[in-house]
């Protein structure tokens, strides 16, 4: 099979034919329809990322299911899946037992069995969710990464009807963040540095934009401030400055792993009970409900589509940040 893989660090993934895969006991193997490339690959691809190369990456994974291994029960040859970062925990650690596979230190992912820019994948079965019917693959991809993880960010934030909520930074993430929001009824300020994202930005469905000039927190007050901040920028240093944009006991919902300690201020975060919070991808609840939005067409992912040998050109891209707003890769059928 052809498969994108990650040889050395800074240096281009190579395409290479591998040996197709065989599922162990409770193991499936995917055909890859498409693969979403995420933020986070560029992190791996410097080698910023604990992982050990030779290594195929693509952890917004879809396709059909082609080979069962032993004991699968729940999917069937011919089901439309994609497949989740943690797909299976050790089963017996306290996590596990609590039905909370996301904090076992053994749990499985992509770094274990290898990710979706191949033709096939190896995953294991429980790691995988249906996609609803009639939802493409190119548009559910970047729902396994992306989409996921802003769903359980909105849902940690707790908000509450009338709220209003800023999405910090409008990339693959804050782009649905957007939509996710809005679909739910709230209130919306996008907040970017770029003015070019004003006019896209409205169309996704914020009532208001922010370019920030030079301090999130001040411009976010000044427009009344808001009671939730989901943050998708990997600059500590905003993150920091936004928490004085939240109004009293505001949530400010932290998604990137940022470039280093976050600055509090611990009059803002104590003053107004302001809170802080750290959120991934959370309960497969949030993942279900996220793919039933894009499905009922209410979210729509916006995406770039590349072949799997196009693969290092969207990397390099996405890390200029020149996507707009997805990069998918796109398998030969
Ligand atoms: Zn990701
Ligand atoms: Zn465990």
């Amino acid at each position: 099979m052809r498969a994108c893989v990650i040889t050395q660090f800074n240096r281009p993934w190579e395409l290479q034919q591998l040996p197709e895969p065989r599922p162990a006991a409770g193991q499936v193997v995917v055909r890859i329809h498409a693969s979403g490339l995420c933020g986070t690959d560029v992190h791996v691809h410097h080698g910023k990322f604990p992982v050990r190369v030779p290594l195929v990456a693509g952890h917004e994974p879809v396709g059909e299911v082609v080979e069962l291994g032993a004991g699968v029960t729940t999917l069937q040859r011919g089901d439309r899946v994609g497949v989740c970062w943690t797909q299976k925990g050790c089963g017996r650690c306290r996590s596990c037992q609590e039905g909370r596979s996301t904090y076992c230190q053994e749990q499985q992912s992509w770094m274990n069995l290898g990710g979706g820019n191949a033709e096939l994948m190896l995953a294991w079965a429980e790691g995988c969710t249906l996609l609803p019917d009639g939802l493409s693959y190119e548009e559910a991809a970047p729902i396994f990464c992306a989409g996921y993880t802003v769903f359980s960010g909105l849902r940690n934030a707790d908000p509450r009807p009338g709220d209003r909520v800023a999405v910090l930074g409008i990339g693959g993430l804050g782009h649905l963040a957007v939509q996710y929001a809005a679909a739910l009824g709230l209130e919306v300020i996008a907040v970017t540095s770029t003015d070019g994202k004003r006019v896209e930005a409205r169309q996704l469905g914020a009532s208001e934009t922010l370019v920030v000039r030079q301090h999130v927190g001040e411009e976010l007050m000044a427009l009344g401030g808001v009671d939730v901040i989901l943050s998708t920028t990997n600059s500590a240093a905003q993150v920091g400055q936004a928490l004085i944009g939240l109004r009293p006991e505001g949530r400010l919902v932290n998604m990137g792993l940022v470039d280093g300690p976050i600055p509090v201020d611990p009059f803002a975060l104590l003053m107004g009970q302001r809170r802080l919070i750290g959120s991934l991808q959370d309960e497969r609840r949030d993942l279900v409900e996220a793919l039933a939005l894009v499905a009922a067409g209410k979210v729509k992912p916006r995406l770039e589509l590349y072949p799997l040998d196009q693969a290092n050109a969207a990397r390099d891209r996405l890390e200029t940040g020149k996507v707009r707003y997805r990069a998918v890769l796109q398998h030969a059928r």
